[in-house]
């Protein structure tokens, strides 16, 4: 039976492979950090990990998550309502609420979970989401699991959502669902026009922080405190697979009555094991550290600034903003991988992206910054990238 299947596959791989859109997975074989070691025995600078704190394997860190093996063990081997809700689960669930000025948080094995789980509880067909275009792939699958009614606005269009909104108005509740950063540009979503056209419209607002939470605004409390939102925001959903230890794990936080219901109803939380204690345990300890003090997110934000006007006063055309993705804009696909490639050996890692990840003839070269990176290694960067750039006449 298998035959005819394994020929459409090899069919299907070998056109994937013609198109230029096979994903080949670098090996690497040393913990997660600025520095990575390539089984090729190569040594590269890595600027291209979403750990945006250095916490992935920070000393504390470390330790916080061996103490956590021994005070709660490895397994649960259960979901949460049979027999897996540890104390350490319902301190992380209070301290993220707190963390994220919400009055409830429910735990997740991933925020692609908490994506998958948030919609379907919560909306029915009478009801309509309403979502920005370029939202995160488990952002459309968890809508697709709902039988709302999906308009679907123009990339960051505010007079697309109001007219979406207008469209809307029989519907018995209307969601309004956004990134709080997009993770191709590292552009932060305008929460302030969108809240304020909820309030308007009388539509709830939901917020995928994950590339914010830990980092972004004066106290790294996530794109509701750079926009000056906090408090009007419904639900946040979020990761800690990136900026907050980069393990895995995720959670929705939100009012209290809906936080109670999503435990009743959402499918990936009833039917899904817990989420292990020692990430768990781990990412409470991060949530401490980064409480105590705001030194990381700051040196993230200089490093960020040193990066981005360094990049630009080489003759770089970099999209403006202040996160630390920071899109190099090098337009031709081909260039992009190219250049990738070559700063791969001047012992710089960065990733070239191109259509259908961006639209076509907008290719880019996307470097992420960390607070682990040292001066010296966003100089060797700028320099690495100047270098190459001359040799293939992007810049003078
Ligand atoms: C990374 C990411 C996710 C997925 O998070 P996981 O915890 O790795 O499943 C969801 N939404 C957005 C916007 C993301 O960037």
């Amino acid at each position: 039976m298998y035959g005819k299947m394994r020929e459409f596959l090899q069919d299907n791989l070998k056109e994937i492979r013609q198109a230029g859109l096979y994903k080949n997975e670098r090996i690497i074989s040393a913990p997660q950090g600025t520095t990575l070691s390539l089984q090729s025995g190569e040594t590269v600078v890595n600027f291209c990990a979403n750990n945006y704190l250095g916490l992935s394997n920070h000393p504390l860190v470390v330790q916080a998550a061996h103490r956590a093996l021994d005070d709660w063990g490895f397994g649960l081997s259960s979901v949460r309502f049979i027999c897996g809700t540890q104390s350490v689960h319902k301190t992380l669930e209070a301290r993220m609420s707190d963390f994220l000025g919400m009055d409830d948080t429910i735990l997740y094995a991933a925020c692609f979970d908490a994506n998958g789980g948030v919609f379907e509880p919560f909306l029915d067909g009478e009801c309509a989401v309403i979502t920005d275009a370029l939202n995160h792939a488990s952002i459309i699958d968890g809508i697709r699991l709902t039988k709302a009614q999906r308009h679907i606005y123009a990339h960051a269009d505010m007079a697309d959502l109001e007219e979406k909104l207008r469209q809307t108005q029989s519907c018995r509740f209307r969601l309004i669902v956004t990134d709080g950063v997009f993770s191709m540009d590292g552009e932060i979503a305008d929460l302030a026009t969108i809240c304020d056209l909820a309030d308007q419209y009388d539509a709830l607002v939901l917020v995928d922080d994950s590339h914010a939470t830990g980092f972004i605004g004066k106290n790294g409390r996530g794109t509701p405190e750079y926009c000056g939102v906090q408090g009007r925001v419904d639900l946040i959903t979020t990761t800690f697979g990136k900026a907050l230890g980069g393990a895995s794990g995720g959670c929705v936080s939100g009012h209290s009555e809906m936080i109670e219901f999503l435990r009743q109803k959402s499918r990936p939380y009833l039917f899904s094991n817990s989420l292990a204690p020692v990430v768990t345990a781990t990412t409470l300890a991060v949530l401490q550290m980064l409480s105590d003090s705001t030194n990381l997110r700051d040196r993230l934000e200089s490093n960020t600034a040193f990066f981005r006007s360094r990049m630009t006063d080489a003759g770089f055309d970099i999209k403006t903003g202040i996160h630390p993705i920071v899109p190099i804009m090098l337009y031709e696909e081909r260039l992009a991988h190219k250049m990738a490639d070559l700063l791969l050996h001047h012992g710089i890692y960065v990733i070239g992206f191109s259509y259908p990840v961006v639209p076509k003839g907008l290719a880019r070269i996307r470097v992420q910054i960390s607070a682990a990176h040292s001066l010296e290694q966003l100089e060797q960067a700028v320099d690495a990238f100047s270098s190459v750039a001359r040799e293939l006449g992007v810049i003078k």
